[in-house]
């Protein structure tokens, strides 16, 4: 048996408008990755969600990093999947490794606290030589050099929604440098004196505070304490030349000195975020409310019902992370003056 449309009472879906290759130019850019050879499976997940949700459109680059040496099975299964060029780097020794001030017994102990009180990652030192190459060095990168714009994906994430529009064009044209999906609170442990740092080099370079920052956004006092709101870094959508200027450097340099990614634990979430609220004007910060994501243990759905169907998004609703407790995002929205979409409150807690 059988229906046909009018039986069902569902309306025929429109064809889409969108068939294969986006036309128009492209924007310089690229996907990055930083993985390990073990990583392979878990980001050939990752890509497959990129790409069809979205490069296969669009076919821009990839480029992963690794501290060792790629083997030919990551690059033979990530270059079959990727529809744009794959590159495959190799980070040099000084961007992964403990610079030379470093009190080698002091970071020891700090590693040791902190796995005495379970935080996560607290005795790891690879995890501690990612963050702070995150922070300070993947823009560096010299098969990263040639481009303008770049979109962070790790393994194991999953894309939601259809994206349809050429994201780092929207970037471009819109002179935004730094965009997120999820944002939450950072543990105190892992970065108790990040905001000390912060403030000295404040005090230090004036000049390299933007007016009409998103101070707001970190601090719930005028800069006073650091509130330990984050965007999350595993997902970022950014402009390279950010993270090269001259600001940046001078910040980096300053945490780098004071040698937190060691005696602490700082992330490279909240070193970004920090750094993306104080130095750019807070219209440079963008908000993808449109770009469906996950990755453990969080979800970004779209709050309205709307946008869910027009995107073919997949994801359930109630998940959405954005209004929650612990997430950041509503002080986004305040910050911006921006109201929030219709339907939050069925998604609290
Ligand atoms: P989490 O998301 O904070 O739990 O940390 P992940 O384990 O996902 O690591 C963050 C990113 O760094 C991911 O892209 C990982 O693949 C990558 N990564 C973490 N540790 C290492 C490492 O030792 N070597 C390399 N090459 N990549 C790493
Ligand atoms: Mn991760």
């Amino acid at each position: 048996y059988l229906s046909t449309p009018a039986d069902t009472g569902i309306t025929p879906k429109p064809p889409t408008t969108l068939s294969e290759t986006y036309p128009g130019e492209r924007a310089n850019a690229t996907f990055v990755t930083l993985a390990r050879n073990v990583d392979v499976w878990e980001i050939a997940k990752s890509i497959r969600q990129v790409e069809d949700r979205f490069n296969r459109k669009f076919h821009y680059d990839w480029v992963f990093l690794n501290d060792k040496p790629f083997n030919d099975e990551f690059k033979k299964v990530t270059t079959a999947l990727v529809s744009g060029k794959t590159k495959y780097g190799l980070i040099p020794e000084k961007h992964w490794s403990f610079p030379p001030h470093i009190d080698q017994e002091k970071a020891k102990k700090a590693r040791e606290a902190m796995h005495a009180k379970g935080i996560i990652y607290g005795d790891s030192i690879s995890y501690r030589h990612m963050c702070r190459f995150e922070s300070g060095f993947f823009f560096q990168q010299e098969l990263l050099l040639d481009y303008e714009y770049y979109w962070r994906v790790e393994p194991s994430i999953k894309l939601y929604c259809d994206i349809d529009y050429d994201v780092f064009k929207f970037m471009k044209d819109n002179n935004k440098k730094y965009g997120f999906t999820l944002s939450l609170y950072e543990y105190i442990e892992t970065i108790p004196t990040l905001w000390d740092s912060t403030k000295a080099f404040m005090k230090e370079h004036p000049e390299h505070i933007a007016k009409n920052n998103a101070m707001q956004f970190i601090s719930d006092d005028g800069g006073e304490k650091y509130n330990r709101c984050h965007f999350w870094s595993n997902f970022e959508v950014g402009d390279l030349n950010f993270w090269r200027g001259q600001a940046y450097t001078d910040y980096f340099n300053k945490l780098d000195k004071d040698g937190g990614f060691f005696y602490e634990r700082w992330g490279d979430a909240p070193v970004h975020s920090i750094a993306a609220s104080l130095l750019l004007p807070k219209d440079q910060l963008h908000f993808f409310n449109d770009i469906g994501y996950y990755h453990v243990p969080f979800t970004h759905c779209p709050t309205s019902e709307e946008d869910r169907i027009k995107l073919k998004c997949s994801c359930e609703p109630k998940k959405n992370f954005d209004w929650k407790g612990y997430s950041c995002t509503t002080r986004f929205f305040d910050m911006m003056g921006l109201e929030k979409p219709k339907g939050w409150e069925t998604q609290l807690d």
